[in-house]
């Protein structure tokens, strides 16, 4: 089967209990009925369809194969990003609960791999709200991967050491940056980013100081 070009990895949670029954405890069983739900739905257009993720992980970290990474799966509502992306699950719903670390480490080395195997840049790991939906045309269309999915955690955890998504080790300040960053008193713009270029505000100096004094405080 020819490989697609794949650009992008789009996490999703599975917005379901935390196991099917009490046997349950890894979500193979949830992960099972997701798939069939999906076969089902799709079994006329496309009878090799597997699943509308590609890899699903369990509650304890456990990876379930779900539609081969060859096929495209329809799991976020953009088409052509369907096209071009592998759909990553994380069984549970992080509206309600927090990521366990075992399944966290699982998906950062999961998609570590992806990563490197398909040249994916950290900038193209989306979750699934951030990517523009072809009914409403915005993004934020749907809570999906939930408010409590540790999304900069996982980027901080993928950048290796890297502090921020926009400067290297190249960077003047960089050991003053990790420095910092690693005591808690900057944390960029909470979507990965330093932006060493732009203006502070008020508010941003006044939670700085804070945290300083904090600090100090201790
Ligand atoms: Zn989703």
């Amino acid at each position: 089967m020819k490989m697609r070009n794949i650009k992008y990895i789009v996490l999703h949670h599975s917005a379901t209990d935390y196991q099917a029954n009490a046997e349950d405890t890894t979500g193979k069983q949830i992960a099972k009925t997701i798939c069939d739900r999906a076969q089902e739905q799709w079994k006329k257009e496309f009878p090799a369809y597997i699943c509308d993720y590609h890899f699903i992980i369990g509650h304890t970290g456990e990876v379930f194969k779900a539609q081969l990474i060859e096929q495209p799966s329809w799991h976020c509502t953009n088409y052509q990003a369907n096209l071009v992306s592998i759909g990553i699950c994380f069984l549970g719903n992080f509206e309600n609960i927090e990521m366990q670390i075992e399944q966290f480490n699982t998906g950062v080395q999961l998609i570590k791999t992806l990563m490197k195997q398909y040249n994916i840049p950290l900038t193209n790991i989306l979750r699934h709200r951030d990517v523009v939906s072809d009914i409403t045309h915005t993004t934020n269309s749907t809570e999906c991967p939930g408010k409590n999915f540790p999304y900069i955690h996982l980027l901080d955890a993928l950048r290796d050491g890297e502090p921020f998504f926009d400067i290297g080790e190249d960077y003047k300040c960089i050991n003053e940056v990790k420095f910092l960053k690693q005591l808690g008193i900057i944390k960029g713009d909470g979507k990965g980013y330093f932006k060493p270029k732009e203006y502070i505000t008020r508010e941003e100096v006044m939670l700085i100081a804070y945290r300083i004094i904090k600090l100090l405080q201790n």
